[in-house]
């Protein structure tokens, strides 16, 4: 719920200010937004603001425990959750109170007010859920039990929250609507305001003898299994709705639905964008220059590629098929393998021998280099600096 602003600076007053003085605010700035009058699209929440700020303040009890409290002081019924959605004006554009259910629909538009019908059925809410897969699993695809709690439709009274045997009768003080009308005097005229029933707290029902396993909620949470077919090629990150495995829905609405949502483990050995792997194939200079040919792993298996002769670092190979599946059908992306030349280190005597003989052969000249530490110490012995 957003910040509720302060009641008197709704109505532009200070703190102190007299009755009259908030009288007259609100008779100012009711008038200026009524919805009847100002169409501006935001004028309806600026009323709804106004009459809840003036419905406090004019009230000596309430204006205390607003003062002392803030909001929170205030009755729920005016300031609670939804605000002032299930509250209301209405009254004063003629008709008297035969008009009243029309003008109040044409001033809310059925948006931000809480739902006309207690009765009507209303689906449950979504849920989520996150499946970890290895990155072989979501490239092949994979078979996940799942396991979480939600709320189902009670067993043991189908869901209308009443003792077998026993059924909810329609609430005597709301006759079923879930809202009763109470009338007040305001400075502009007799108002209207709509409030939740206290008896069935906008069921519409009341339940003499409530069920012993719900307590009359007509649900009750349970364990809940599903199998989840992972389909081939998915990626980290998205996600998968599996309809009506959300929470039971009220008054005999549908299930909501669950959102499975996916995150892939890296691979040590490959890189993966959509259905494009990519490798680092390590080479020595050797099978670099005089060509070679070497496997390579993919994630369908290890595949032979030729290495040509005079291969360089960052030359790429491509492996058609060898990628992860397309998700939306149409076969398999490659796999790119990108050739990274290794330089040897700590050579034998042999070996830097025959590097060296290369050298002379190929007919480089090479200044061998001192241990290292040695041109440091001598730069800084010309230099004056000391390590
Ligand atoms: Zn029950
Ligand atoms: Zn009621």
């Amino acid at each position: 719920m957003a910040t509720k602003r302060d009641y008197y600076e709704v109505l532009g007053l200070q703190k102190g200010a007299s009755d009259d003085e908030i009288k007259k605010a609100y008779r100012k700035l009711s008038k200026k937004y009524h919805p009847d009058i100002n169409k501006e699209p935001d004028a309806e929440t600026k009323f709804k603001e106004i009459s809840e700020a003036y419905e406090i303040l004019s009230d000596p009890q309430k204006r205390a425990a607003y003062d002392q409290y803030g909001h929170a002081g205030t009755d729920p019924n005016y300031g609670g959750a939804g605000g002032f959605g299930g509250g209301g004006y209405g009254g004063f554009s003629g008709g008297g109170f035969g008009g009243f259910e029309d003008i109040f629909e044409s001033f809310f538009g059925g948006g931000g007010g809480r739902s006309v019908d207690p009765n009507a059925p209303r689906q449950g809410a979504d849920l989520q859920y996150t499946i970890q897969l290895k990155f072989e699993e979501a490239i092949f695809g994979v078979e996940k039990n799942i396991k979480y709690n939600r709320e189902e439709t009670c067993h043991t009274c189908g869901g209308n929250g009443a003792k077998p045997g026993t059924q909810p009768v329609t609430c005597h003080k709301c006759h079923g609507s879930g809202t009763i009308n109470v009338e007040r005097q305001t400075p502009l005229g007799r108002v209207m305001s709509r409030q939740t029933c206290d008896v069935c707290h906008g069921t519409g029902k009341e339940i003499k003898e409530p069920c012993p396993t719900c307590q009359g909620s007509g649900h009750e949470k349970k364990a809940h299994e599903v199998k989840v077919k992972v389909p081939a090629g998915v990626e980290d990150g998205q996600q998968m709705r599996l309809a009506d495995q959300g929470e039971a829905g009220m008054n005999g609405g549908p299930y909501g639905d669950l959102y499975v949502i996916f995150r892939v483990e890296e691979s040590d050995i490959f890189d993966r964008d959509g259905a494009e792997i990519y490798y680092e194939l390590p080479l020595n200079f050797v099978q670099a220059a005089l060509g070679d040919e070497v496997n390579v792993p993919t994630v369908h298996g290890d595949v032979k590629l030729k290495v040509p002769a005079g291969t360089q670092t960052g030359t790429n190979f491509r492996l058609r098929g060898k990628g992860a599946p397309r998700l939306r059908g149409g076969g398999n992306g490659d796999q790119q393998v990108r050739v990274k030349i290794i330089t040897p280190r700590n050579l034998s005597d042999e070996q830097k021998y025959a590097l060296r003989k290369f050298a002379e052969v190929s007919g480089n000249k090479i200044n061998e280099q001192q241990p290292e530490g040695f041109f440091d110490k001598m730069k800084d012995a010309f230099t004056g600096k000391k390590k």
